[in-house]
């Protein structure tokens, strides 16, 4: 009689570990799966005060590895070329939609033929009474990633894929806006630069009439040189000849020539 009862025992007790075992398991996994669904920030617009300090990586450390025949980079420092642009570099500040300052140098490059299809868009400008009022140009590629980090869902609309670089990586995108040549003051559009809402896309119908107007006028000078406006944000213009140039990773103290 003993025998089955000792028997009864082990496996009542061997049974309470399975059952044991499996709690433990199954908070294991639900702890893991939070960790893994929760949202790097909030799917709220961006604001310096409602993203995190430290977002996690998604990708890798370095610029993805392309094929391909490219064009020797030439970047040239766009007021040295014309000195009627003025610059407000928003990423050396802390003006900007991460909050901190990401640049060291407030400057702003493109690759020779953009810069130089630039200066013809400013002259033309000029004469209508505007000046162009740089927010930015050539970027390095770990910038990209770093925007792609701290933003999540239709946020990443207003942002490139750092596994596919952006065309400022290339050094043929720039972020630009117009300034009243008498008042020295920056023209008023539909949206903030980097405000990504619908206001930024360039075809908003919202706004007054003079800021669409004034906002139409800069892509009409741009589109008119080769540029062509991103279908989000009124104020990114990427040059026609983009592909010819490779991803670049410089930073702009690697640039000072
Ligand atoms: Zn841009």
């Amino acid at each position: 009689m003993l025998q089955p009862r000792r028997w009864c025992s082990f496996s009542h007790l061997l049974l309470v570990l399975f059952v044991a075992a499996l709690f433990a398991i199954s908070q294991l996994q639900s702890s893991c799966k939070a960790r893994e669904t929760a949202p790097a920030v909030s799917s709220v617009p961006a604001s310096p005060t409602n993203l995190p300090p430290s977002p996690p990586p998604t990708t890798t450390d370095t610029p993805p590895v392309e094929q391909g025949n490219f064009r020797q980079p030439e970047l040239i420092e766009l007021i040295k070329l014309d000195p009627t642009i003025k610059l407000d570099i928003r990423y050396a500040t802390a003006n900007n939609f991460v909050g901190r300052p990401l640049y060291t140098e407030a400057r702003a490059f493109l690759q020779k033929p953009a810069a130089e299809a630039l200066k013809r868009a400013s002259a033309k400008l000029q004469k209508q009474g505007y000046g162009l009022l740089i927010f930015d140009g050539y970027r390095p590629w770990a910038i990209t990633k770093l925007f792609w980090d701290v933003t999540s869902g239709e946020q990443h609309n207003f942002v490139a894929d750092p596994r596919k670089g952006s065309k400022h990586n290339r050094g043929c995108a720039v972020d630009l806006s117009l300034y009243d040549l008498k008042t020295g003051q920056e023209v008023p559009m539909t949206g903030a630069y980097d405000e990504m809402t619908e206001r930024s896309y360039p075809t908003y119908k919202g706004g007054t009439e003079a800021q669409r107007r004034t906002r139409d006028l800069l892509r009409a000078a741009m589109e008119a040189e080769g540029f062509r406006v991103n279908e989000y944000e009124w104020w990114h213009f990427d040059y026609k000849d983009w592909q010819q140039y490779p991803l670049l990773n410089f930073s702009f103290a690697d640039l000072n020539h």
